[in-house]
């Protein structure tokens, strides 16, 4: 019954896309002139409104991944597991008109600490959850790293510049293609591609939701979002955060309707957007005593009023790297490992008891690694049904028939890879 719901709540998204496709189109002239943002604005929903209607296989793409969505949030023995991190590596592009908006290195830095913090949990504003909500805030163990190896192979710093004679880019994806005054996306199975730039229309940024083209894959946000940029209330870079989570799955928490729903079970359903700071609690739709989570990252509070994911939206996000999951092919990129010292200065990794029976322990020195680690058989399948504990450095191999198996270890600097025996 669930399935059939969503599949028809994107099919209803089909049916209404074309008039805004329209819509859109007809406003498409850049705007020169710089704006002030006056409230959170992001062009999300519209993108996808507009890519259901001239891409029309889009929507049952998107309804697989809702189905796999489903399946992977009801077997929590399906689930990719949950103390082991994914570490994506990322490409910046900036595109600059004006010599402020070539975002510096350490603003770029910022941003990906910033992301790392609050897809981690370990934002100092956490503190500021309400009691009513604090038990379900989460660590979704989703990371960031500026990619280090480049699509041929090369060595990068992660981030792209290109100077562009655009003043202003909108929400029609020119930003991402070098011929129309952009930067073209890198390969998304390997890379999140993050493109700062200015964009008009008193935007801040907007995303691209799994299923979508290659082409176009990745996240737009407006130059000045970035922690220390000059957009007030909206500098501290959960811009990113925001359509990060757009990128990974995730609806605006209102559902993008009166009482709507963002698929998401553990946040309270909520009339509509929020702006600003509310003032906690804001009873909608019949939400009490607890009301909005108007402090979720994916509502439009200004910057410093959001500070937390919730499990379910961890989950949500986290299908996308299990079995069979959109995203699951950047688990083994090596985008951001450096291509020189990857294997001269790789960590060294204890792996014991080998061969094991129950418990096979992985350290680097005394402590547990924290990384994503896949095991393959000998023929190079991978094994789904082991899995590594980051917390205690444990991949539990009773579940594996006896015989020799290799294992991946990427730390997000350093592809590693050994060899253990199950007996
Ligand atoms: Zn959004
Ligand atoms: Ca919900």
């Amino acid at each position: 019954m669930k399935k059939h719901f969503y599949a028809l709540a994107v099919a209803s998204l089909a049916l209404a896309a074309p008039v805004v496709a329209q819509q859109r189109m007809a406003q498409q002239p850049a705007l020169d002139q710089l704006q002030a943002v006056q409230n959170r604005n992001c062009a999300t929903m519209d993108v996808l409104q507009a890519q259901l209607a001239t891409d029309p296989a889009m929507a049952q793409r998107m309804a697989n991944i809702e189905a796999q969505t489903r399946v992977f949030e009801a077997n929590p023995t399906a689930r990719r597991g949950t103390s082991a991190t994914v570490i994506i590596p990322v490409v910046v592009h900036v595109v600059y008109n004006t010599s402020a908006q070539n975002v510096p290195l350490a603003q770029i830095e910022a941003q990906i600490r910033v992301l790392n913090e609050d897809f981690a949990k370990t934002n100092a504003d956490a503190s500021l959850v309400p009691a009513a909500f604090a038990g379900a805030a989460a660590n979704t163990n989703i990371q960031f790293v500026l990619a280090k190896r480049d699509p041929s192979g090369n060595a990068t710093s992660g981030v792209v510049r290109r100077s562009t004679k655009t003043r202003s880019f909108s929400s029609n994806d020119f930003v991402k293609y070098t011929s129309k005054g952009g930067s073209d996306a890198w390969p998304r199975d390997r890379y999140l591609n993050l493109w700062l730039c200015n964009l008009g229309q008193g935007l801040l940024g907007y995303a691209q939701f799994p299923g979508g083209a290659a082409a176009t894959d990745g996240v737009v946000c407006l130059y000045s979002s970035v922690p220390g940029g000059t957009a007030s209330n909206y500098n501290k870079g959960r811009t990113a955060t925001h359509e990060v989570g757009h990128w990974l799955n995730l609806r605006h928490i209102w559902g993008d309707a009166t009482c709507g729903n963002d698929l998401v079970s553990d946040t309270p359903t909520q009339q509509t957007s929020n702006g600003g700071c509310p003032t906690f609690p804001k009873v909608t739709c019949s939400n009490g005593p607890s009301g909005d989570m108007f402090m979720n990252y994916m509502d439009y509070t200004y910057d410093r009023c959001m500070y937390m994911f919730t499990t379910g939206q961890g989950t949500r996000m986290n299908a996308l790297f299990a079995t069979g999951g959109a995203r699951a092919a950047l688990l083994t990129s090596t985008g951001g490992i450096a291509p020189r010292t990857a294997l001269s200065s790789a960590p060294a990794y204890s792996l014991f008891p080998n061969p094991a029976t129950d418990v096979l322990n992985l350290r680097q020195g005394t402590t547990s690694v924290n990384a994503s680690v896949a095991v393959y058989d000998v023929h190079g399948q991978q094994l789904k049904n082991v899995r590594y504990d980051a917390a205690s450095g444990q991949v539990d191999v009773r579940a594996l028939p006896k015989g020799i198996y290799r294992l991946a270890i990427n730390d997000g600097q350093h592809l590693t890879q050994r060899s253990f025996i199950k007996e």
